[in-house]
């Protein structure tokens, strides 16, 4: 579906470079303005922050800020091509919220060029360059980002016969790139691109607003740019950057490599492994899941990252526990990575089981508009059914009891609920501790408080664990790997 998108895109795109109708005169006078017709190529670079979206403390924080030390952002408007690369910083505490633990410098590098997007993914400083990681989910966000850059918007508003009309302040420009995705800005007095909204599809909030504002526009060395660009997606900041420089027409050569060109994309896989009578620990991607049978229902923890991920899940559920309908589906804590197949769990009339702090939100998701990519629940239009926690929570039908606790002093997120099994001595947890390769080694630093914050609520809870099944990560676990992690060896029990 993606894929079919982005040819349609690069399609419509490629318009650029034919004459077209007479722009409106809003968009001819900001092409003169911002020098449109003599940029071909541009790079900007800058400092700021970017922020881990889908990550914040509680569903009503801003994303989680990561420093950015350096920004360089490299776009070939003629081959609908862009690299950003971004200098990550972090000390030696990560932000309150989530997003993955590292220290010091991180590289990141994201790509775009037509229908393919890729990622260059962090090494170590001298290692060789990893290989290209195809990035196929974030091709038309970053194609969106690409023609959401003031110059850009000029050329896509050029390209697909934009509409007008007056607004306070200038003139709002709406069209639709790609045949499917709106585009709408508004252009200011002094003919600068002031703001641009688009909308992509996200599985949990649907229709999702990417919103750019564009402030402090200086003549940079000959080419109109704005020296403040803070992008926000669903409402909170995702990209701050304070812009430096600006290079009009440097070489860009971006070409998709043949590794990304050829990559097919991973299959959904869903392993089972039983951890006791009727509880199973279903693995095979990079967030798991438990499946645990009841009398006459299964109750299943977690429904991550997307659909067709959640769908997978329900069907292994049901394999390995047949006859029996999903009753119950526990949401561990509300970060999108956990959550992505939350509709997927309404729309198959559970009832979903969460802290009491994401009602609201999930209320929301249940009825947020899903039109770019239609999901089960924009069709069946079911309910939201929902039962609320506090500090614990149980579930049982007499003979097996699920007890749910909300993790205290714990900076990852403000509503965690690990699931307590305590006939089996089974402690599932998603984020909070996830065991290293090999015993001896260490976390990264900044991973240490979360285990040591699970390892104190296990004391404080007095909770007797044989097993713990973390969502991430090869493996389950015990108490005194945990303890060793967490610098707690000695008091293990
Ligand atoms: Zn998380």
């Amino acid at each position: 579906m993606r894929r079919f998108i982005g040819v349609a895109l690069a399609y419509a795109l490629a318009l650029t470079s034919a004459p077209s109708a007479q722009p409106p005169d809003a968009v001819k006078a900001a092409g003169d303005a911002l020098g449109v017709a003599k940029i071909k190529t541009l790079q900007f670079t800058g400092s700021g922050a970017n922020f881990s979206i889908g990550q914040n403390f509680t569903p009503k924080d801003p994303w989680p800020r990561v420093t950015v030390k350096s920004y360089i952002g490299s776009i070939n408007y003629d081959t609908a091509s862009m690299r950003q690369e971004l200098l990550r910083e972090m000390g030696t505490v990560m932000p309150r919220g989530g997003g993955a633990p590292f220290t010091g410098d991180q590289r990141v590098i994201q790509v775009v060029s037509g229908n393919y997007a890729w990622n260059i993914n962090a090494t170590a400083p001298g290692a060789a360059p990893p290989a290209p990681a195809p990035a196929p989910g974030n091709a038309v966000e970053r194609m969106l980002a690409l023609w959401a850059t003031p110059q850009g918007f000029v050329k896509a508003a050029m390209a697909n016969n934009a509409t007008t009309k007056k607004v306070k302040g200038g003139t709002e420009v709406s069209f639709t790139v790609g045949g499917k995705y709106k585009m709408t800005g508004v252009i200011n007095a002094q003919n600068q691109v002031e703001r641009v909204q688009t909308w992509i599809d996200q599985p949990i909030v649907g229709d999702m607003l990417v919103e750019t504002v564009y402030s402090g526009y200086q003549d940079f060395g000959g080419v109109m740019f704005p020296s403040r660009i803070v992008q926000s997606q669903d409402g909170y900041p995702t990209l701050d950057l304070t812009i430096a420089a600006v290079t009009v027409n440097p070489a860009v050569d971006i070409t998709v490599p043949d590794t990304v060109r050829t990559a097919q994309p991973a299959p959904v896989r869903v392993e089972s492994a039983k951890l006791a009578d009727g509880v199973f620990y279903l693995t095979g991607g990079s967030h798991h899941s438990l499946a645990i049978e009841m009398k006459d229902h299964i109750v299943l923890v977690d429904v991550p990252q997307t659909e067709e991920r959640a769908l997978a899940v329900i069907a292994k559920a049901k394999e390995v526990i047949p006859g029996k309908p999903i009753r119950y589906v526990v949401t561990s804590h509300h970060h999108w990575d956990h959550l992505g197949g939350i509709r997927t769990a309404i729309d198959e009339g559970a009832t979903i089981v969460t802290h009491v702090s994401n009602r609201e939100f999930l209320q929301r998701v249940a009825k947020t508009p899903h039109t770019i990519n239609p999901d089960r629940l924009a069709a069946s239009k079911k309910p939201l059914k929902i039962q609320t926690v506090g500090a614990k929570g149980v579930l049982t039908d007499g003979t097996r009891t699920v007890e749910l606790h909300l993790l205290t002093n714990y900076e990852h997120t403000g509503d965690m609920l690990v699931v307590y099994l305590p006939k089996e001595k089974i402690l599932a947890e998603p984020d909070a501790y996830s065991p290293p390769a090999t015993p001896t080694t260490p976390l990264v630093i900044t991973a240490i408080p979360y285990a040591v914050a699970l390892y104190d609520n296990i004391q404080r809870l007095k909770l007797d664990v044989q097993t713990i099944a973390p969502f991430h990560g090869a493996k389950t676990t015990t108490v005194a790997e945990l303890a060793r992690s967490a610098g707690k060896g000695s008091t293990a029990n």
